[in-house]
């Protein structure tokens, strides 16, 4: 949202010598946050209060349907989102967005079975707000509401992830581990915390293995909704970065690992299936960031690397060892390569001959015009192979690359000097007839253009210069 850390940059401009304009920055930061609170400014129109009913439940924990009644609800318009409309239930089983946690998606059903789907939950002022692109046509009946169950229960999955992995991470680098964040959604997770390095492949393996131990140990979910807070945190239960705890608390427990916790969990570690690091790496000075893929991700991850090994092995011929297979192909394009390379070499070596015989003499100088089959550097090195036998050439050679033309002038630095003549005007000059122009030194120079049928014009012109 605000681009990459200031502390984290601030950290690697004076590892570089340089300091960081933080006045500049807060200016610059001023105003972009300004740019996105007008992109994402709200109206809200007043609560429509359909009920008095004081005092709403979750029952979010133990169901995902629930008969419901609209309490109030008003109209809100964004510029980001458009009209959306905000309901509020006297009981629901949609968990609202909080702890890291995202928000439940689903559906109200009205009793003629029209359907209105719920886009988002968050709470606000202690109340669950459901987010809603029309309005339900009988607002003064029950309603059932219905959480999406599949991305419930992948959020759970990697909900409970991240406690084994916090633990992991603590079991693993140390206690100087703290969770400094976390973002848990259906598809992956995110976790933030402290530590000073970057984890090595053999931790990375590790904080793995150890988690998906606990998901093969089978450990169930086993929670306590109301515990004194004192006595949560005597249990050993870690309270979570950035959360708000009230006198009483819940204590969420898989095996050895205990925390404070409002969000929603598998019943049994097993449904996570599996856990798999994505990535890993530095977000601030002091914090890193592992994002995280669990259960269905974590299938068609396998699947997908499945089906590349599968289609690499089909373009090798369905090799039984792939890997050995790509390392000879790799041993065997590098000799290719350096074959390729010597003949070039030996090629260049006989055309160098070839037009050394076909130099002419004019006034004391040896002049060749030719069009030759080489790209710009191969032409330039010929050039100057040509120059170190001999100190008396004039050459212009003539060529076409992808539909354009290339002319390319090398003259002596003795002629250079004794005739006055000089290659940068030379092709300044012949450039017209190829549409196009350049330029260079006096001793090289080149011209590019776009009519290549002009070469054989420009190189009959050369002898001209000679004069
Ligand atoms: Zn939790």
């Amino acid at each position: 949202t605000y681009g990459f850390p200031i502390d984290l940059t601030a950290l690697i401009l004076s590892e570089k010598g340089y300091t960081l304009d933080s006045k500049g920055f807060e200016a610059a930061m001023q105003e972009q946050k300004n740019r996105s609170k007008s992109a994402s400014e709200i109206s809200k129109e007043d609560w429509v209060v359909l009920s008095k009913d004081a005092g709403q439940e979750f029952v979010g924990y133990d169901t995902l349907e629930a008969d419901v009644k609209v309490v109030k609800y008003r109209k809100i318009t964004s510029k980001k989102s458009g009209e959306q409309y905000q309901l509020v239930f006297n009981s629901t089983p949609f968990y609202p967005e909080g702890g890291g946690q995202v928000g439940d998606k689903g559906y109200l059903e009205e009793p003629n079975g029209d359907v209105v789907y719920i886009l988002d939950t968050k709470k606000e002022n202690n109340e669950i707000i459901h987010f809603t692109k029309t309005l339900p046509g009988h607002l003064n009946e029950t309603l059932k509401a219905v959480v999406d169950k599949k991305q419930r229960q992948r959020t759970e999955a990697n909900h409970t992830a991240t406690h084994l992995l916090h633990q992991a991470l603590r079991e693993v680098l140390g206690n100087h581990v703290e969770q400094k964040g976390s973002a848990v959604h259906a598809k992956y997770l995110r976790f933030d915390f402290s530590h000073f390095a970057k984890l090595t492949d053999d931790e990375l393996k590790q904080v793995e293995g150890f988690v998906n131990a606990r998901i093969a140990g089978q450990l169930p979910f086993d929670e306590n909704r109301h515990v004194p807070m004192q006595e949560a945190l005597e249990e050993g239960a870690m309270a979570l970065f950035g959360e708000k705890y009230g006198e009483t608390v819940r204590t969420v427990r898989f095996g050895r690992s205990i925390e404070l916790c409002g969000g929603t969990h598998v019943k049994n570690t097993a449904d996570i299936w599996h856990f798999k690091i994505r990535s890993e790496g530095a977000v601030a000075a002091g914090i890193r960031r592992i994002e995280a893929i669990t259960s269905d991700a974590v299938k068609d991850y396998f699947a997908e690397n499945n089906k590349t090994l599968f289609e690499i092995k089909n373009l090798l011929n369905n090799a039984q060892d792939p890997l050995k297979a790509v390392e000879s192909l790799q041993e065997e394009n590098d000799k290719l390569k350096k074959e390729v390379e010597s003949l070039r070499k030996g090629k260049a070596k006989d055309l160098k001959k070839q037009l050394q015989s076909e130099l002419e003499e004019i006034n004391g100088m040896r002049f060749l015009a030719k069009k030759v089959d080489l790209d710009a550097a191969g032409i330039k090195d010929l050039s100057f192979e040509m120059g170190s036998n001999q100190d008396d050439l004039f050459l212009l050679f003539g060529t076409e690359q992808n539909g354009k033309a290339l002319l390319s002038c090398y003259i002596s630095k003795n002629i250079v000097a004794e005739k006055g003549l000089n290659a940068g005007n030379i092709v300044r000059e012949l450039g017209k007839y190829i549409q196009g122009g350049g330029g260079g030194q006096p001793f090289f120079a080149t011209a590019g253009g776009k009519n290549p049928e002009g070469i054989d014009q420009a190189l009959d012109k050369a002898k001209n210069f000679l004069k």
